[in-house]
């Protein structure tokens, strides 16, 4: 430094004008030398605050210090503070001998005494008749030790002023902060790099679940679409993140969601635990698909919620077994009905045949004139429990037409009523026909309405009162349709039956029923006709009053 030049000077030897013109120079060069601090210090700010490279970082300290302090070794070392060592991080021209002098000055507690006083300490190399210097500077934030800077100069430790050792505490202080930057820059990337892992392995899980995952936040903003999402909505994840759900998503699906999204705003939900589920039938494809959606809300810390989350799954299959299990429930009870009903009236044929076998050729022809007519009922039962067998099961297989002509109704309900008359003779009800003058045709399978009005009709007196049973039919001409209703004052029927009578095989359940032998079919097909007409029937019954069925046809 300049102002070394001047140290030894006499100045009892030099005159006025000298020492002013010396004072000038001295001057001169502080300022310049000034100058030159400033600017490494800056230059050295600037370059270390865009160093995230430890390596890196330690390379400008020691190329900075070498422009100033002009050593001949620099060790940097990194202070461990769990094993209280220091471990060299940055060697230049570290000799043995200098390496076995840094570690003496590290075990003579030098090193961390530097640490404890903040500031840096020039060691003369007594080795080398003080010849040579170490320097030690301490690297530390306000907060921590990070570690030490060696310095071997070929230089007295008198030649380092004070405005040097100042100049290497503030240097010292720069790159502790610089160093420490870097590590915490490392962890930021681990953690950055922890987070794109778990970012990830999140999406994996979602992506591999075997449920439709969607996830949308307040604004309806689309934030997950999974892989099942896309299958099932047959829409790409791209085509969907980031978009609102309503502008992209197809509107059967949307408007359920709308739904769930005015679900939540409400305030039960938002406390609400359990997922809430919505049903859509899906057909973008051409093929239905019967979707459940169950969704729930997502919420902060605070219980504020910040998005919901949907969850799709097929139920195409869980709906088809649940089909088949019901076919397979009606066919065996069908399979049971069925034998039963042909087993009771064949077990009292066999019966009464092997008696009469018996007894053919006796003189008891009364007796054998009695079962031969059991025989006889017992088979037209068995003939007719087929028939309404082989009716229904046409007309549920759907493989049946009907033979359509212009029919005029009244006179169908009038043959009925004829066909019945020795029916309701036998039983002792009578019946009486209420029909307009003139009705007009209609067009419909004459011989399919008449096997319904029969088969109410038969009803309507089987299940009358034992005498004096009344049965009222009448045709009604509507202004789209014709209504045909059979009235009775019969056993009539509880409540709890009447959604049942349409069903096969279904009897209501009293001893006054029976009494009257039937297979339980009749109103089954009765309602397969009327509704291949595109009409219904209703029933409205009084237990020990009377009931009332009422067959409405369209006109056209
Ligand atoms: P079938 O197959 O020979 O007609 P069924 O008369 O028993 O036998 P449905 O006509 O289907 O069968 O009637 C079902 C049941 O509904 C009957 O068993 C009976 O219990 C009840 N039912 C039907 N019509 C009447 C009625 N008019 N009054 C009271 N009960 C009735
Ligand atoms: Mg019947």
């Amino acid at each position: 430094m300049a102002v070394q030049e001047f140290e030894n000077l006499d100045l009892e030897q030099v005159n006025d004008t000298q020492k002013i013109q010396i004072l000038k120079k001295i001057n001169t060069d502080l300022k310049s030398s000034l100058d030159d601090i400033i600017s490494i210090l800056t230059k050295f700010s600037e370059a270390i605050s865009i160093k995230f490279d430890l390596k890196n970082l330690l390379e400008l300290v020691c190329d900075t210090l070498k422009d100033i302090i002009k050593y001949s070794s620099i060790a940097i070392t990194i202070y461990d503070g769990e094993k209280d060592s220091f471990n060299y991080m940055a060697l230049r021209n570290v000799e043995p001998a200098i390496d076995a002098k840094i570690k003496n000055i590290i075990g003579d507690g030098l090193a961390h005494w530097s640490i404890s006083q903040k500031r840096s300490i020039v060691l003369p190399d007594m080795e080398n008749n003080a010849e040579a210097t170490v320097l030690i500077v301490p690297l530390i934030t306000q907060m921590e030790t990070v570690g030490v800077i060696f310095m071997y100069c070929k230089k007295t430790a008198e030649s380092f002023m004070q405005q040097d050792l100042e100049f290497l505490n503030i240097l010292g202080a720069q790159s502790a902060i610089a160093i420490k930057n870097t590590f915490l820059y490392n962890e930021m990337g681990l953690k950055n790099q922890d987070l794109a892992n778990l970012k990830n392995y999140l999406n994996d899980v979602i992506n591999n679940m075997v449920t439709g995952i969607i996830v949308l936040d307040m604004q309806g903003v689309i934030k997950t679409f999974n892989h099942v999402a896309e299958n099932l909505i047959c829409i790409s994840a791209n085509a969907t993140i980031g978009k609102v759900y309503n502008e992209i998503l197809p509107l059967s699906i949307s408007e359920k969601l709308k739904e769930a999204f005015t679900e939540a705003t409400k305030a039960d939900l938002q406390h609400a635990k359990s997922f809430n589920e919505l049903e859509v039938d899906y057909s973008e494809t051409g093929k239905v698909i019967p979707i459940r959606i169950s969704y729930n809300c997502i919420k902060d810390n605070n219980s504020k919620i910040f998005a919901i989350i949907f969850m799709l799954r097929d139920m195409s299959e869980s709906r088809e077994i649940q089909r088949l299990r019901e076919i397979d429930k009606i066919k065996s009870e069908l399979v049971a009905n069925v034998s039963h009903e042909l087993r009771t009236p064949l077990t009292s044929i066999k019966a009464y045949s092997e008696t009469l076998l018996d007894i053919v050729g006796s003189e008891d022809v009364d007796t054998q004139k009695e079962f031969l007519n059991i025989i006889c009922q017992e088979s037209e039962r068995l003939t007719n429990l087929i028939s309404n067998l082989l009716d229904l099961s046409k007309l549920e297989a759907g493989d049946f037409k009907l033979v359509l002509s212009s029919v005029n109704l009244s006179e169908i309900v009038k043959k009925c009523a004829l066909l019945v008359k020795e029916l309701a003779g036998q039983k002792g009800v009578s019946i009486s026909v209420e029909i307009p003058q003139q009705a007009p045709n209609i067009s419909c399978d004459a011989s399919k309405i008449e096997q319904v009005i029969i088969n109410l009709l038969s009803n309507a007196i089987k299940y009358n009162k034992p005498e004096g049973g009344k049965v009222d039919v009448s045709l009604k001409e509507n202004k789209s349709s014709f209504e045909i209703v059979i009235k009775d004052t019969g056993i009539g029927m509880p409540k709890e039956a009447l959604g049942k009578i349409f069903e096969k095989f279904f009897r209501v359940d009293s001893s006054l029923t029976y009494q009257v032998s039937g297979t339980g079919l009749g109103l089954a097909i009765v309602k397969h006709i009327i509704e291949k007409h595109n009409g219904q029937i209703t029933v409205e019954s009084t237990i020990n009053v009377g009931s009332k069925f009422t067959v409405t046809l369209p006109k056209k």
